[in-house]
């Protein structure tokens, strides 16, 4: 299937790693003979999101171990697991792509089974999480904030939180496009899906270290989601206060014509109290939901990098089509890759590199 001329892989998989330097070993040691098993040519892509550990410096050995197979793109900082994956995508050559986490609760040799979904035709594969192992409250979150998604937008995934996901070239090139500054990527890929499916895989607990995410981290994450994908939760404010200016007009028509016939009322100063909270607390939630939107319309203005790299170990250099790919026909295409700092090293040797791999000193601007 992968062009023979470029000797680009059939298969890349793109890995986000933060801090997983616990369990980076037993990911390669499962990760490679579960590829190289599949009998097809591929290149990992692991993406160093700003790691303070000894993570990058365990990718660089990695990729000095197999660098026909292996390429590390290390990040300036740490910009989030999704715009980990986008610094991936952009790099990634295969034909098809899988996302994975590197702390191995899913399966390397469950890369099989989206394989199989993609030769019968799909071109986007989610996955299912068999048994999640997860902390309780985190599955019932993801089953509540899946459930909300499923009503405010036409994204249909039964388990949004697994980013174990297969991506055809197409879709790749579709999203490399976007340049959006929050995402949610599999959301963002299933809108360009032309034939979309879902497979069920294993899941298992962390093999080591913990989770990424906090509560903030996750909420943050969702609205991302909801406010990327829907603008519903406005259009539901608006409709609100419709309801509301009808319900307080004929309110006020009443205790008119009440006035009128009976005379003034006195008391009920609690119900009013009570109404007035009610609509206070609508009030603010509404004009919170309004900050989200702006606030990442702001995000947007200000047209910043979404990520920054330090250096890429590879072994070839990047085929750049005189300035296409990803950005050709984009009239902001220049945007990205000007405001990199100092100048990206030419593929630097692992050893060069590993003593400056320490961690990094500041986190960028956000
Ligand atoms: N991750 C990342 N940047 C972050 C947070 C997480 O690249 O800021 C990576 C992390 O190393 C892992 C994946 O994203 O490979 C998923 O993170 P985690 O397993 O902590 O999330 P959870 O499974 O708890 O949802
Ligand atoms: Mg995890």
């Amino acid at each position: 299937m992968a062009p023979a001329d470029t000797g680009a892989p059939t298969l890349s998989v793109v890995i986000p790693v933060y801090n997983e330097e616990p369990g980076l070993q037993a990911l390669f040691d499962r990760l490679y003979p579960a590829l190289d098993a599949l009998g097809l040519s591929y290149e990992v892509i692991f993406v160093d999101d700003g790691s303070r550990d000894r993570s990058a410096a365990l990718l660089a050995e990695q990729y000095a171990r197999r660098p026909r197979h292996t390429r590390v793109v290390i990040l300036d900082g740490n910009f989030g697991q999704h715009r980990a994956l986008l610094a991936g995508f952009s790099k990634a050559r295969g034909e098809r792509l899988v996302t994975l986490d590197a702390d191995l609760q899913n399966p390397p040799e469950d890369i099989g089974l989206l394989m199989a979904a993609m030769d019968a035709g799909h071109d986007y594969v989610g996955s299912i999480r068999r048994l999640r192992q997860d902390v309780a409250w985190r599955r019932w979150a993801s089953r509540a904030m899946n459930r909300l998604r499923e009503r405010t937008s036409r994204i249909k995934m039964t388990d949004q939180g697994c980013m174990f996901r297969a991506y055809s070239r197409r879709i790749v090139d579709a999203i490399n496009q976007c340049r959006e500054m929050n995402t949610f990527l599999p959301a963002l890929a299933y809108t360009f899906a032309i034939n979309p499916t879902e497979v069920t895989v294993g899941h298992e607990e962390r093999f080591a270290g913990e989770s990424k995410y906090s509560l903030y981290s996750l909420v943050r994450l969702n609205f991302d989601l909801m406010t990327g994908f829907s603008v519903l939760p406005l259009q539901v404010f608006s409709m609100l206060g419709m309801a509301v200016a009808l319900l307080s007009g004929a309110l006020f028509v009443l205790l008119g014509a009440r006035r009128l016939i009976i005379g003034p009322e006195e008391g009920g100063l609690f119900t009013l109290f009570a109404l007035l909270f009610f609509l206070v607390g609508i009030a603010l939630f509404g004009i919170g939901l309004l900050g989200e939107y702006i606030g990442r319309i702001y995000q947007e203005v200000r047209e910043r990098p979404r990520y920054l790299i330090r250096a890429v170990l590879e072994e070839l250099p990047p085929e750049r089509p005189p300035r296409g790919g990803e950005r050709a026909g984009s009239a902001r295409g220049a945007r990205a890759a000007a405001p990199l700092p100092a100048p990206v090293p030419a593929p630097p040797s692992p050893q060069a590199l590993l003593p400056g791999l320490d961690p990094v000193d500041a986190d960028p601007p956000r």
